[in-house]
């Protein structure tokens, strides 16, 4: 890079941006404003005065640093990358074939994904490549079920306030099957070039279109009901399945059921956060379950069979003679469902021995036997 002579420089205008800031493609909003400030402070025209690289290299980061610091030509750069006449403007990220026709919109299309959750991991971005304010935005509802509902596993039906796609035109945005016409902005090609004049040449980008954003079509009528969005805010009802072993507070990743993307572009996702109601009897332990039972003071001495409720079912536990109070027992298998598996928690049991508060005469003439027996 040093000494590269000035006629060299309108090549190294198509330099990555990133690399120009010393960092990775993609890298975060928060690496790149803290390479600029590194960057522009070492290169700093008042240090390198006459120092026509050193300038040269300041342009070249101010000119990073002003598309990768807005998160909007940010998003464009990563998706699209510079345009224009440099020798790796677009790379593989070109434009051209974007056919917004093959994402076929998703208001329900989630539906298979389900059961499909993410636990404490990070929600991947994944929006397939389409133009950023055009994919429909991720949304988070949160749920209250009942304790069996996770035992079992359960369908709920929910209702959420979201943009939908818009029924008069069936996400078009076109009304009354009005045909969508090439976008007269960007002649179809759902980009903008634009010349900028600068230190060192002409720069040319590339933009996505404002008018079109990017599908090259626009509806020769805009729907009525939608304005031409092809979507519209609506209480709409979803199916959630409910997993058997589901955790408090966890949440799942419905793929698709967000909001609705303008004009069939990508829905995004819904995140439903599902809270469980504590049941009563049972206490829930990662993937047992602990209950407590209470026995005659008779059974934990002499031992008995007592009747126990699991969460699956009700069973008989054989208490031994000599109990003793707060005893546990595990039922094995009788716990919990393992997410995602086919196991099963254990139940345990803990005992409590009731001691009678009233003797009745008879019984009290037996316990005196007992204890002159005792003492013996
Ligand atoms: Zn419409
Ligand atoms: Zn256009």
């Amino acid at each position: 890079m040093a000494g590269t002579a000035r006629f060299g420089m309108l090549c190294e205008m198509a330099k990555d941006f990133y690399e120009v800031l010393g960092l990775k493609k993609g890298a975060s909003a928060e690496e790149v404003k803290k390479a600029y400030r590194q960057l522009s402070k070492e290169l700093h025209p008042d240090k390198h005065k006459g120092d026509k690289d050193a300038e040269r290299k300041f342009k070249e980061v101010n000119e990073a640093y002003e598309v990768l610091s807005n998160p909007k030509k940010k998003q464009m750069y990563d998706q699209y990358g510079v345009g224009g006449n440099g020798p790796q403007g677009g790379g593989g990220n070109g434009f051209g074939g974007f056919d917004f026709s093959s994402f076929s919109g998703g208001d329900m299309s989630g539906f298979s994904d389900i059961f499909e959750s993410f636990f404490g991991g990070s929600a991947q971005g994944g929006r397939r490549g389409a133009v950023a304010d055009d994919a429909g935005a991720d949304r988070e509802v949160s749920i209250t079920v009942p304790f069996m509902d996770v035992v079992k596993g359960a369908t709920k039906i929910i209702s959420v306030r979201k943009l939908a796609p818009c029924e008069r035109c069936e996400g078009t945005g076109a009304e009354g099957g009005a045909a969508l016409i090439t976008c007269t902005e960007c002649g179809g090609t759902g980009q903008v070039t634009r010349s900028t004049a600068s230190f060192f040449g002409t720069i040319q980008q590339r933009y996505v279109c404002s008018k079109c954003r990017g599908s090259g079509k626009v509806p020769e009528k805009p729907c009525k009901k939608c304005d031409g969005e092809g979507r519209v805010q609506q209480t709409v009802e979803l199916t959630i399945g409910i997993p058997a072993g589901l955790h408090d507070g966890q949440t799942l990743r419905m793929r698709g059921l967000g909001d609705a993307g303008r004009r069939k572009a990508p829905a995004g996702d819904l995140y439903v956060t599902v809270r469980v109601t504590p049941h009563p009897e049972f206490v829930r332990d990662g993937d047992d379950v602990r209950s407590v039972k209470k026995i005659s003071v008779l059974d934990a001495l002499l031992g008995a069979e007592v009747s126990v409720e699991t969460v699956h079912d009700s069973m008989m536990l054989k208490v031994p003679e000599g109990t003793q109070p707060q005893q546990v027992f595990r039922i094995r298998g009788q716990g919990m469902p393992v997410l995602s598996s086919s196991k099963m928690g254990d139940h345990y049991v803990t005992v409590q021995v009731e001691i009678p508060t009233k003797l009745s005469r008879e019984e009290r003439r037996i316990v005196e036997e007992w204890r002159k027996l005792k003492t013996l």
